[in-house]
């Protein structure tokens, strides 16, 4: 049974009776619990001290009259279900009594009985229905004030993360930038120490000497290497290196290869052999400076670590790689470097591609090195698309094999044998390299000529001048850009050395306004600045051609021999100045 607890407010004793009279007999469902009150000052004494379900409201009370009634018991409480008795003849009043707060009214006399069980029901559970609307409508309300205090978070965490990803990236930016200034920091007084070192061994030395002078270039030479392979490993990192595609004939890496590997053979007493299967093209296209220096970092390492027996390098068509099969345009070459060295243990195979990782600290001591090699050679053959794989038994030797896509040049690419079987091994085929570029400078030793060198650094522009003296030229030396523009705007120089960092007008600048002048002597531009990027402003800046710091004796000799014979054959000529004479 249901017990509805009720207030009655009328004035009227008889209207009272009436009313309690209705709610007494109510068919036994709910039992009405009711408390009376004659005006509003009264029925405010019954509710602060008790709640009620509903509150039945006379509008003619002695403390209040008509809709007013309803307004100020509405101030009293908000809240309780509100059905208003009215008179039989009232309907407008009581529908400007629910406007004005109240939810039901039911007209006193015959009816009542009847309707005001009903109406009292009705008007508790609508109130009931209304409160958890409003209830809902609040939880929603909330809930989308915490959403959109989320999004507001998520954004903000969003914006710091972008924050903190473009600082990741700027800070990596400066950390490249600080490697390359390092690195040209330390390859000027590179270029005096290894410079040197080249002239002195010239020189009448004793047995002795030219030892010593032989360790200094071993040193110096290994502490280039080092910062070579820190500057491309933070170039790697920052991800700023990139894979050209670029036509190229096996042949002619290959020749390349044993060019700089039979030396390193022959001081170890290693045998070193390259050969290759049939079915490979002789021309491909990929990005060989990046095929060489993987294959040289390997080709490195198992000469380092072989003291008997051979390093062997081989190639052969691979059928692809995993998910990438080899189509019409993509064939895929397989590198394998086998060496009869130490062996590395199995724990270690993975790690050793790591950056800075070596199987061991003793590593270092005996044979030198950062660690850095494998890691490079890694990220490079992804950069080609490729993969890098060993095997690898303990005392036995190692093999490391990478396995890269190329492409075939258009039309003119065919692989050499095109047989449907799987390619059968010829029997080994050793490249023999031609005979190797000279490395003294007799082959030039006989030009004549003027050359302006241009360098602020007094030990480059020595060692440049005594290089160049050495062949033969006359050299006039400036030590900056504005004096290297006067002089060669004024008198004539068949070759014009200029390094590319001076103070006040650098190597750029003073061989744009030598071009602006119309000078058209070569300009070979020297820098210190390693990176991509650094041969093409020269390049932009009017230079004819680059070398870079520390000089190698060689590289210079055989680009001042090529700008000298375009002068003396006459073709392609550079210069329009007397030219130098190649004197027999
Ligand atoms: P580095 O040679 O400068 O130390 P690498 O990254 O090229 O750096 O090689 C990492 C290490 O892997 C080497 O220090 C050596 O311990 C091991 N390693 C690499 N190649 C060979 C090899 N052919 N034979 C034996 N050990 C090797």
């Amino acid at each position: 049974m249901t017990i509805i607890s009720v207030l009655l407010i009328d004035d009227d004793a008889l209207d009272r009776k009436l009313v309690k009279l209705a709610l007494s007999d109510s068919g036994g469902q709910v039992k009405f619990k009711i408390e009376q009150a004659e005006q509003l000052a009264q029925a405010a004494e019954h509710m602060a001290k008790q709640e009620f379900d509903v509150v039945l409201l006379d509008l003619g009370l002695p403390d209040s009259v008509g809709i007013e009634t309803v307004k100020k018991f509405r101030k009293l409480n908000a809240e309780v279900p509100v059905v208003v008795l009215t008179g039989l003849e009232d309907e407008e009043r009581a529908i400007d009594a629910i406007k004005a707060g109240a939810d039901d009214y039911v007209a006193k006399g015959k009816l009542l009985k009847d309707l005001i069980v009903r109406s009292i029901r009705y008007t508790i559970e609508r109130k009931k229905t209304e409160l958890k609307l409003r209830q809902a409508k609040q939880r929603a309300e909330e809930l989308q004030a915490e959403t959109e205090l989320v999004n507001k978070q998520l954004q903000v965490s969003i914006e710091r993360a972008n924050l903190m990803t473009k600082e990741a990236m700027l800070s990596n930016q400066a950390k490249s930038e600080f490697l390359a200034n390092m690195s040209h920091e330390i390859r000027t007084p590179m270029n005096g120490i290894i410079g040197f070192a080249d002239i002195m061994m010239d020189e009448e030395l004793s047995e002795q000497q030219k030892e010593y002078v032989e360790i200094i270039k071993v040193a110096a030479n290994n502490l280039l290497t080092l910062i070579n392979d820190i500057l491309d490993f933070s170039k790697i990192e920052a991800g700023k290196l990139e894979a050209e595609a670029v036509d190229f004939g096996l042949e002619s890496l290959l020749k390349d290869i044993t060019y700089l590997m039979k030396p390193m053979a022959q001081k170890k007493g290693v045998k070193f052999e390259v050969e290759y299967a049939n079915g490979l093209p002789d021309d491909m296209r990929t990005d060989p400076v990046r095929l060489r220096q993987c294959l040289f970092n390997l080709l490195s390492n198992a000469m380092k670590f072989t003291s008997e027996g051979h390093v062997m390098l081989r190639l052969s068509p691979a059928n692809g790689l995993e998910g990438h099969p080899q189509n019409d345009n993509r064939h895929f070459i397989r590198f394998e470097v086998e060496d009869t060295g130490i062996g590395i243990p199995p724990d270690k195979r993975d790690s050793i591609f790591d950056a800075f990782s070596q199987v061991d600290g003793s590593t270092t001591r005996k044979y030198g090195g950062t660690g850095l090699g494998l890691a490079i050679t890694r990220e490079l053959t992804h950069l080609l698309g490729g993969e890098i794989y060993l095997k690898s038994e303990i005392g036995k030797g190692s093999t490391f094999y990478i396995i890269i896509p190329v492409t075939l040049p258009s039309a003119t690419g065919q692989p050499k044998e095109q047989s449907q079987e799987q390619p059968k091994v010829e029997p080994l085929q050793e490249i023999v390299s031609e005979n190797p570029p000279p490395s003294d400078e007799s082959s030039v030793k006989t030009v004549s000529g003027r050359v302006l060198v241009a360098d602020d650094n007094k030990t480059s522009e020595v060692l440049s001048s005594l290089l160049l003296k050495k062949l033969g030229f006359d050299v006039v030396c400036v030590a900056d850009g504005q004096e290297a523009v006067d002089r060669a705007s004024e008198e004539s120089f068949d070759l014009i050395l200029m390094d590319m960092q001076m103070p006040t007008v650098d190597g750029y600048e003073a061989t744009k306004r030598l071009r602006e002048k119309g000078v058209k002597s070569p300009i070979i531009a020297v820098t210190a600045h390693a990176l991509d990027g650094d041969r093409n402003k020269c390049l932009e800046a009017g230079c004819s051609d680059y070398v870079a710091k520390p000089i190698n004796r060689d590289r210079l000799y055989e680009i001042i021999r090529k700008y000298v014979q375009r002068i003396d054959t006459g073709e392609n000529a550079k210069s329009q100045e007397v030219p130098a004479n190649i004197q027999d």
